[in-house]
């Protein structure tokens, strides 16, 4: 009976090659320790660093964090109950990456202001991440922006890697930030039925966003690449990383961190995208390969109700 069952798996795996290849995923989570509009407090900020952490111990993801350290400091003082959420990502075996001090916008500000931004960022973090013997290396670009020119990409990637960083891609961009953001006001209301709805259309929007990038990678390369998920810490996700993560599963997803993930060959794409927008890495190469419209048209939308409770 075994040796039957072993021939039916080569026969099925020869005739449909395309459900045994494994499919591999890098979490990422920005703007640590965490971010909320209508519940920024530490409360709300230790729930939501404890939920995510036990949910990825768990699942066994080392998920890359990437901090805003400017959040750490209110009138000029340190918040260290801010600082022990961080040490809590380290403590669980995570990993941290600087996402700049206050999170600004690289199109408003000079290069030089924007690489202050940089050193500021590595306040305190750099400090528990040394007394963790850990080195601080990877960095993220706030809002995906790294210039909208050559000259200022240029400058600031020279400048990233004279000090020893390496950015941290993204490929599977999304608005969870704005499902985050209508969950809150459901959470505000105490109304159980629109959370409910919101989380599983959530996790339904996410999963299209999956398969949409899946796509996006094929069409590119030939292949699903080692994919970056980017995340916020914020209240969605405290609430529904389990059935995220779940999802992924369901879809023949492994959990693999961040250097796993630049190990594929993809990542040395030429990127010569030099425009105010924030995109996910996939549209940056199509872009620099001169790749038409319809590439970037199909992505999955926000549903109408939730944008009007956000504008609302
Ligand atoms: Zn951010």
């Amino acid at each position: 009976m075994y040796k039957v069952l072993i021939i039916f798996f080569l026969f099925l795996r020869t005739i449909f090659p395309g459900w045994f290849v494994e499919k591999e995923i890098c979490i990422t989570l920005d703007d640590l320790p965490y971010i909320a509009r209508y519940h920024y407090n530490i409360e709300y900020g230790s729930m939501i660093t404890d939920s995510l952490l036990s949910v990825f111990k768990e699942f066994n993801v080392v998920a890359l964090g990437s901090v805003n350290s400017g959040q750490l400091f209110e009138l000029n003082k340190i918040n260290y109950s801010k600082v022990v959420l961080l040490e809590r990502w380290l403590d669980s075996g995570m990993m941290l990456a600087n996402h700049t001090y206050s999170h600004k916008n690289i199109y408003t500000i000079s290069v030089k202001e924007y690489c202050k931004d940089v050193i500021d960022g590595e306040t305190v973090l750099k400090d528990i991440m040394d007394a963790r013997g850990q080195k601080l290396k990877y960095f993220r670009h706030p809002y995906l922006l790294k210039g909208e020119t050559k000259e200022k990409a240029d400058s600031i990637s020279a400048f990233l890697s004279s000090r020893g960083y390496v950015e941290a891609p993204v490929t599977i961009d999304n608005y969870d930030y704005y499902f985050s953001l209508a969950f809150e006001k459901a959470l505000l209301q105490n109304n159980n039925t629109l959370m409910s709805k919101i989380g599983k259309d959530y996790i339904e929007y996410i999963e299209k966003a999956v398969k949409y990038c899946e796509s996006q990678s094929s069409a590119l390369f030939g292949y699903n690449i080692k994919q970056i998920l980017i995340l916020h810490a914020n209240m969605i996700n405290a609430y529904y990383i389990r059935d995220l993560l779940s999802m992924l599963i369901r879809n023949g997803y492994k959990f693999i961190s961040i250097d796993e993930a630049l190990t594929d060959e993809c990542y040395k794409t030429k990127d010569e995208f030099y425009q105010n927008l924030g995109v996910s890495w996939l549209r940056r190469w199509a872009w620099t390969l001169g790749i038409k419209d319809e590439y970037f048209s199909g992505e999955p939308e926000i549903p109408e109700y939730i944008k009007k409770i956000v504008d609302k």
